[in-house]
């Protein structure tokens, strides 16, 4: 009994551990009041997790491998927020949708966070997939354009899929930070980024981006379980980034049926919406399911797809 007993509880423990880690990205809607005076001029409320911790982080170069991102020529790049952004000086701008109008078009955004962190090479070498093929498949067969956060770590381990998706038109490549670590804590339980290694983190990113065969990765960043505080936008001012948060949690993570899924989209998809979907199969295992629902209801409602960077060029 007792041998199968101990598998049982390191698979308890295990999908504990999961469960967490993937509750980190699930990037709940429930939004965190923020700190007094920190956010006090918030101009959407409707974010998810900013939640407040005062550090005193400075930021070193320890890497220093050059990583200014590179830029496509989109809103956001070369230091200038992009309309829409919340912009306060020294700080890294922070966007989270696009305009609401339906004039001209509705359009919606779908992201994908390629989440995978540096100390998950023993899983994915032992089977497990932080990939997801058939995703980005049904993407391309369904032609939907997208943005793709990545970390640095799965950009490394899927080199392959990473270049493939950075060099296909209908998708752009973003910074998801390289081991998926928070920004600011509590997050999920996240762990904590070391102290003076965000801004690394990001070129650290960009360069494993680069590294893999991404040409162009845009200069957007989106924070692992979207947590941040000043300190951390401070930190990552430097870099040129802007902030991505979202307005639609998918709710793909864990989830096992794509139905439920594709509801919670449809039902809180306005125009300029900005959707947070996973690209990673064992974590969010019906997300492909979910796309091949979504896509054709929001083109029977009139929407279109867009990418970040048209969402911000929009306005
Ligand atoms: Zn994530």
């Amino acid at each position: 009994m007792i041998r199968f007993r101990r598998p049982h509880r390191a698979r308890a423990a295990l999908a504990a551990l999961l469960a967490l880690l993937l509750a980190a990205c699930a990037e709940s809607p429930a939004p965190a009041p923020p700190p007094a005076g920190e956010h006090g001029a918030r101009k959407h409320g409707d974010h998810p997790a900013a939640y407040g911790t005062a550090r005193g982080e400075t930021e070193g170069r320890a890497h220093g491998n050059g990583g200014t991102p590179a830029s496509k020529g989109v809103a956001g790049g070369g230091g200038k927020a992009p309309r829409g952004a919340r912009v306060r000086a020294g700080l890294a701008p922070v966007w989270h949708h696009g305009v609401r109008r339906a004039a001209g078009g509705k359009r919606v955004a779908l992201t994908f966070d390629a989440d995978m962190m540096a100390d998950q090479h023993d899983r994915a070498d032992a089977g497990e997939r932080f990939d997801n093929p058939g995703l980005i498949a049904a993407l391309r067969e369904l032609k939907v354009p997208a943005t793709v956060f990545m970390t640095g770590t799965w950009a490394a381990r899927y080199p392959g899929q990473a270049r493939a998706v950075g060099r296909d038109p209908l998708f752009e490549v973003a910074n998801h930070s390289y081991s998926h670590h928070a920004f600011a804590v509590p997050c999920y339980g996240l762990p904590e980024v070391a102290p003076g290694t965000m801004r690394a983190e990001v070129e650290r990113t960009f360069a494993a981006l680069r590294r893999a065969g991404v040409p162009e990765p845009v200069p957007y960043f989106r924070f692992p379980g979207g947590c941040y505080d000043d300190a951390a936008l401070r930190a990552l001012a430097p870099t040129g980034v802007t902030a991505v948060q979202w307005d639609v949690s998918s709710g793909d993570a864990f989830a096992t049926d794509p139905h439920a899924v594709a509801e919670e989209v449809l039902t809180r998809v306005r125009p300029g919406s900005v959707v947070v979907l996973h690209v990673t199969r064992s974590a969010a295992p019906v997300t492909e399911q979910a796309v091949r629902e979504i896509v054709p209801e929001l083109r029977r409602r009139g929407y279109g797809f867009a990418r970040v960077s048209e969402l911000m060029a929009a306005g």
